[in-house]
Parts: structure tokens; C-alpha cells; sequence
């Protein structure tokens, strides 16, 4: 197939993509392939962010105002998503997870899940979303052969959800849960733990996992709200002020293995049917096995949570390039990753900041 061999050709010239079976020298499908950065990490994730709108104004990701929206013609279409997606699986990517902004806030998505699940050699769609439109969609989400939703919850208080968040729909995001349990869709909280705000909740969300078989993932909070910030200052609540406090309520708490490429430090309470995950956003411990790259709601490609873009997709899709040499680009920019997010962030010094997780694409 035409695919296939200018995959092997970009190997020969770039020197990014590896063979795992090299007695075959076979590129039959995207698992022989691993596509490998300049520093011999493995990239097989992609984080791609279909808008930057949002039905929530969390604190810690945008201001009351909400952002300065991207207008329609910004965003990539769904059809230069897919084509994107398409090259991207091509050269090795595995698993792809829909997020935003709140992905489920775009017009027709679903009619983006379907076109997504229809690539042939991609492993692994996800999303992470709110959870506050979620609910009645779960059941087609399920259909599409969704098996794991990440789902944002901060506080299980319906007061402090809307201090948070500055909307009142705990009620409404505690249904997605039930419904993502209730279809057997694996579910992965995601809380940002902040001072003054919800560090009552630490324990009542990690009590979670005693009944519920979820995983539980407590968060440093990174500077990205939209205003003008500095990555300088640690949060109090960093991993290990979030570790200490849950030893104190529970010293049995278990260090378990991570799994491969893991962000998130994970613990077990004995007896416990979910498990507790710590991400050190801010700290950066996971670096050294990043293996995701992200792409914004413009099409702008980030090989760094940290950097400022590395390549703007979008642009070049829009100028015609054919698919051969779009992905000469993603590879070169694959060849050119920094090491660290310090170093990521070094680079970008000077440069205007202001950015959102909603644009980042969290
Ligand atoms: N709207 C969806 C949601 O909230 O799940 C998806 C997008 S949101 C930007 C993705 C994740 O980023 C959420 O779990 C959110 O908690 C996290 N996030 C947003 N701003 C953050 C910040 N400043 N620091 C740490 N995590 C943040
Ligand atoms: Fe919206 Fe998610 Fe940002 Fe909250 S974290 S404002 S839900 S995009």
C-alpha cells in the first residue's frame, strides 16, 4: 500500500521511526511501529483539542468572561481532524483522546467519533469532558467502542462546584458517572487540588474508590487560566503535600506499580475496588517517558505541554500540502522535541503567555 512505503521512506530520511520487528522490516500495521523522538522516547498518543469554547468557567483553566473565542473557520474542520489523525496513525500513533475546551460543546462531535472510529489502525479513542452534557450520550459513546472516559471533578460539594466553576451542574456531571459505571466505561476522575478551595475534598474524592472502581487522579494545578502567569512558583498543593495528607488519613495507602508511560503516581487502599493517582503536572516528574504530543483547537502542534507550538498544521494543511510531506513536517518536529517541559518552557521565554488549558488542550 502507497501509505506503507512512504513510511518506510521516511524512515530511511529521517531516522524517526523504528521497526520493532526488524526481521521483517514490516510496516503491516501501526502496531510494528513506533514512531520515536530525538530522544529515543516512543509517541504513541495524541491529545487533540476540538474547540476552546467551554459550558464551565473553571478558575484554574479560563476567566468569568470565558476566552477569546476562536471563530469556526480557526478550528480545524472534523475533515482535516480526521485527514490529520489519518497521517498520524500512519506514522505510529496508537491511541487518540478527544478534549478540548469541552469537547462535547462542538457541534456534531458524534459525527466526529464516527468518522474517527472508522480509521482502521487506530487502537484507542478517549475523551475527557466535564460531564455536564455527557450523560444521555453515553450509551452511543459506548456503541462506538469508547472503553475509557477521563471525567473532571473537583468536588463532590454542590456548593464549592459552583464556586469552582461559576456554573451549578454537580447534579447533572454526577449522571455522567453513573452512566459511564453503568455502560462499563472505565472512569478516570480528574481533580485539581487548590488552596482555599477544595482541599476538604482530597479524601472524600479518594473515598470514592472504596465502592466505585474508578481511578481517582489529584492534580497540581499548572498556571494556565487564560491571564498572564509564570510557571516559577510550585503550587503549596504539589504531589508531595497531596501524598503526605492522604498518608496521614490512611497510612496503609499502597504504592502500586505505574503502568507504562503513566503521568499519574498510583496508590491503592486495601479492600478498595478504584485506585489513587497523583499527577505531578506542575512538577514535571514524567518526562522522561512522555510519550503524547497535543494538537490546539487551531491546529497548532505541541510536542510539549509546555512549548509554545512547534508547528502550525492548520496552515500548512490549508496551503495544500499532500500527505507525504505534511508528514515530513510532523516528523521533523518530532526530531526537534525537547527533553524536559523546563526545557520546553526555557525556550519559550519572552513570548507572549496567556494560555488556557482549553487552548492547550488539557
Ligand atoms: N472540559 C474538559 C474537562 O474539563 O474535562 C476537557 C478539557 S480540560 C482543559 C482537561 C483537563 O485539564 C481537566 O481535567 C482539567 O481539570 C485540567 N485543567 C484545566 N486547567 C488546569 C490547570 N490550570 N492546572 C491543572 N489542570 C488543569
Ligand atoms: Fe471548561 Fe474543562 Fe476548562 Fe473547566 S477545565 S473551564 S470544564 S475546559
Amino acid at each position: 500500500m502507497r501509505g506503507e512505503k512512504w513510511a518506510v521512506d521516511l524512515t530511511e530520511q529521517l531516522l524517526t521511526l523504528a521497526v520493532v520487528d526488524s526481521t521483517t522490516n514490516s510496516f503491516q500495521t501501526s502496531s510494528d511501529i513506533v514512531l520515536l523522538d530525538n530522544h529515543g522516547r516512543a509517541i504513541n498518543y495524541l491529545r487533540l483539542a476540538v474547540t476552546d469554547r467551554c459550558n464551565l468557567r473553571c478558575h484554574y483553566c479560563m476567566p468569568e468572561h470565558g476566552l477569546n473565542w476562536l471563530s469556526r473557520s480557526d478550528l480545524l474542520s472534523y475533515e482535516e481532524m480526521t485527514r490529520l489523525c489519518t497521517v498520524l496513525v500512519r506514522l505510529g500513533i496508537t491511541k487518540v483522546r478527544i478534549t478540548g475546551g469541552e469537547p462535547f460543546v462542538r457541534k456534531d462531535l458524534m459525527r466526529f467519533l464516527h468518522m474517527l472510529s472508522e480509521l482502521e489502525r487506530l487502537q484507542e479513542i478517549t475523551l475527557t469532558t466535564n460531564g455536564v452534557t455527557t450523560a444521555p450520550l453515553v450509551p452511543e459513546l459506548k456503541k462506538l467502542g469508547i472503553r475509557s472516559v477521563n471525567l473532571s471533578l473537583d468536588t463532590l460539594d454542590r456548593e464549592r462546584f459552583f464556586q469552582i466553576t461559576r456554573r451549578d451542574d454537580l447534579p447533572r456531571v454526577m449522571q455522567t458517572l453513573d452512566a459511564l459505571l453503568n455502560h462499563d466505561i472505565a472512569v478516570k476522575i480528574n481533580a485539581v487540588v487548590m488552596e482555599g478551595q477544595n482541599t476538604d475534598d482530597l479524601i472524600p474524592l479518594a473515598q470514592l474508590t472504596r465502592r466505585l472502581p474508578v481511578d481517582v487522579r489529584f492534580i497540581e494545578e499548572m498556571p494556565f487560566n487564560g491571564g498572564d502567569h509564570t510557571t516559577a512558583v510550585r503550587p503549596l498543593w504539589d504531589h508531595r503535600h497531596i501524598l503526605d495528607t492522604l498518608r496521614a488519613e490512611w497510612p496503609e495507602l499502597e504504592k502500586i506499580p505505574d503502568p507504562p508511560f503513566s503521568t499519574s503516581m498510583n496508590y491503592r487502599l486495601p479492600e478498595h475496588l478504584g485506585k489513587v493517582g497523583i499527577i505531578a503536572a506542575w512538577s514535571r516528574t514524567f518526562c522522561g517517558t512522555c510519550n503524547r504530543i497535543r494538537v490546539t483547537p487551531e491546529g497548532a502542534l505541541k510536542t510539549c505541554l509546555y512549548d509554545h507550538g512547534v508547528l502550525q498544521i492548520r496552515d500548512l494543511m490549508r496551503q495544500g500540502l499532500d500527505d507525504e510531506a505534511l508528514a515530513a513536517h510532523l516528523l521533523d518536529a518530532f526530531n526537534r522535541r525537547h527533553k524536559t517541559g523546563w526545557e520546553a518552557e526555557e525556550a519559550r521565554r519572552g513570548l507572549p503567555v496567556g494560555e488556557s488549558m482549553a487552548t492547550i488542550g488539557g
